[in-house]
């Protein structure tokens, strides 16, 4: 138990640092700069920033939200990420730890850390999406590359392929039907119903939760998306961060989830 929650605590701590360099790929990415060079700087006054202000949540808590030398305001996004992010491999690696502690190996850590990336790509496009109502491409695929890699080193970890094989197929039926679905509603309508970022996003869902988790994603997704369309009325509503909320909602509570409809369904 108690090493359980220095584990956790651990986990936390990188989860920060990570969301820490997701706010610099969120800021850079939808922009075409690069997002190794050149190091972290104010993108108002353009002052390099030492270590000490780049401490997640910390520095801005202590710099009370204004850059060091500009004394500009600096986006409550920052330090919001980077808890997010922290509590997002907090609760996936509560989740996949009963795993983990029976087969500690290269595995099982590879297992944990590229579905952590795969959430944390997630939570970059949402980011991106609330922003600009598209996402880039990069990160989209990087998403769809980790989860995929991650269903490969499940498999390894339990020894058995076929869970990668799964993944793929899942994947491509989910991408493949949402974008055929997109297409006939396109015909039918005359209008584009959804882009291109919305069938890669579906096909990361699908590996990450394969059927039904995919569908009950979906639905979560359309449910937590109802209040803000109705209160946006004519503005647009990026749904990214709601099929995100949702694909974590499943997998974290898949079990229990799943359990519940059969029963409600069935009796
Ligand atoms: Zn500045």
């Amino acid at each position: 138990m108690a090493e359980t929650l220095i584990w956790t605590l651990g986990v936390f701590l990188l989860g920060l640092m990570v969301g820490s360099f997701l706010n610099v790929v969120i800021h850079r990415t939808p922009r075409g700069e690069n997002i190794a060079w050149p190091g972290s700087h104010c993108p108002k006054c353009g002052e390099n920033l030492r270590w000490y202000h780049n401490v997640p949540l910390l520095s801005w808590l202590a710099l009370r939200g204004r850059c060091a030398f500009c004394r500009e305001p600096i986006s409550f996004r920052y330090p919001l990420v980077e808890l997010l992010n922290g509590l997002l491999w907090a609760a996936l690696y509560l989740k996949l730890a009963p795993q983990l502690q029976n087969h500690i190996d290269v595995a099982g850590i590879l297992y944990f850390l590229l579905i952590a990336a795969t959430f944390s790509a997630l939570l970059a496009l949402s980011m991106i999406d609330f922003e600009f109502f598209a996402v880039p491409d990069s990160i989209n695929l990087f998403a769809l590359l980790t989860a995929l890699l991650a269903a490969v080193s499940h498999a390894w970890q339990v020894g058995d392929w076929n869970l990668a094989l799964h993944a793929l197929r899942d994947a491509v039926i989910a991408a493949g039907g949402l974008w055929l679905l997109a297409w006939l509603i396109g015909k039918a309508t005359g209008k584009e119903a959804m882009g291109g970022a919305d069938v890669i996003v579906a096909g990361t869902m699908a590996a990450l939760l394969g059927f039904p988790g995919f569908f009950l994603a979906l639905f979560a997704a359309a449910i937590l998306a109802i209040v803000p369309s109705l209160l946006a009325k004519d503005t647009m509503v990026p749904f990214v961060p709601f099929l995100s909320l949702g694909t974590l909602i499943v997998f974290l509570f898949d079990h229990p989830l799943i359990d519940w409809l059969e029963q409600y369904l069935y009796g």
